[in-house]
């Protein structure tokens, strides 16, 4: 089967709007970056549905999925401040379907109101049954996530599982393997070539399904790019095992006609600090740079540490000078009101 063969339920507005960060690609030129040139694609604003994100685009492949199973109620699991459970419930809404949704405190962050603000308050005002459970962050299967489901099924519900992240699912990849082939028609549009593109990873199905895609354009004769994934989950190990492995079945799943290459699948580590959800001074650091230099807002979880590690890999010439950079913007905004004790006060960055 190739990925049109698969049936696709429209949640997005459509292509996510691509443009150059130009003050951001001055900036990092004049401390060692060169001629890079930075571009961000936009999944932060790919939809109508409670600001959209990256989970939004993996739902189009998992909806058709869940209605044709008759299931009527989506049950979920994520930290108190999960992008995904608040795009579920999104999607549940616009769907005509409930959301039973399991919110783990993930993240051990003392601000008081973690549990009431940002994206859980958006799940509940859509109408999703919220269950507050105290298990820590893990991206695998969970006792509590089952007990949802048991719960459901004993209300005479018939439950759709999508588990964290929509990533561990045989259809969580094909989300981002289709946004590989929107940034190849928009290549062509501009008249551009990303040869890099950076990506935070966490539950992985994002970045896997880009690497699955990229396999798939250049397997029918496209130029070979990198794609760079930066870790936010400070559990390195689990996630390059859960992206690997779904590339690999993301990849097999549409039809690439090879194995993947070890060197096309790279999570790298350095930006994650210590604790999943927890910044560090290079998430803020980042935080406040795209803010000042670009009116671009990215949170304190996933895309301030991809950012910072787009920064670093930048001005080290890591990522090697004159490239056309694709930094992915996944969305999560709306988490930065439970960090607000981070943002008390206006801190200018030089520039
Ligand atoms: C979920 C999420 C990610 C990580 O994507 P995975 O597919 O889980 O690796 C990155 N950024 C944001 C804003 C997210 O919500």
């Amino acid at each position: 089967m190739a990925l049109s063969d698969f049936p696709r339920q429209q949640l997005t507005f459509g292509p996510s709007p691509v443009h150059t960060l130009d003050r951001l690609t001055e900036h990092l030129s004049q401390r060692g970056g060169g001629a890079t040139t930075i571009w961000a694609k936009r999944e932060d604003c790919n939809a109508g549905l409670a600001y959209g994100g990256n989970k939004t685009r993996k739902l189009e492949y998992l909806i058709p999925d869940a209605v044709a199973s008759g299931a009527d109620m989506l049950v979920s699991i994520g930290g108190y401040q999960s992008n995904h459970t608040r795009q579920v419930a999104a999607v549940a809404a616009k769907m005509g379907m409930q959301a039973v949704l399991v919110q783990e405190n993930w993240v051990d962050w003392p601000d008081s109101v973690n549990d009431r603000v940002g994206n859980i308050l958006l799940s509940r005002v859509m109408g999703a049954e919220v269950r507050l459970d105290s298990a820590g962050f893990d991206i695998g299967f969970r006792d509590s996530w089952k007990q949802a489901i048991e719960d459901v099924k004993r209300r005479g519900g018939t439950p759709y599982a999508i588990p964290a992240g929509a990533s561990d699912h045989k259809l969580g990849g094909l989300g981002f393997a289709g946004w590989a082939h929107e940034v190849a028609q928009q290549e062509e549009e501009l008249g551009v070539f990303f040869d890099t593109i950076v990506v935070c990873t966490v539950t992985g199905s994002t970045h896997a399904g880009m690497i699955a895609g990229f396999a798939d354009l250049e397997a029918a004769g496209g130029r070979k790019r990198t794609v760079l994934g930066i870790d936010a989950s400070a559990t390195l190990e689990k996630t390059r095992d859960q992206v690997e492995r779904i590339a690999r079945s993301t990849a097999e799943l549409i039809g690439v006609p090879r194995d993947l290459r070890d060197d096309e699948i790279t999570v790298l580590e350095g930006w994650a600090g210590d604790l999943y959800g927890i910044p560090v001074q290079s998430t803020l650091d980042a935080i406040r740079l795209t803010g000042q230099l670009e009116g671009m807002i990215i949170d304190p979880v996933y895309e301030g540490k991809s950012m910072a590690g787009l920064i670093d890999l930048v001005t080290s010439g890591r990522i090697e000078p004159g490239s056309n950079v694709l930094y992915a913007h996944l969305g999560g905004q709306p988490a930065l009101n439970a960090y607000s004790a981070l943002f008390t006060h206006t801190d200018p960055v030089e520039v």
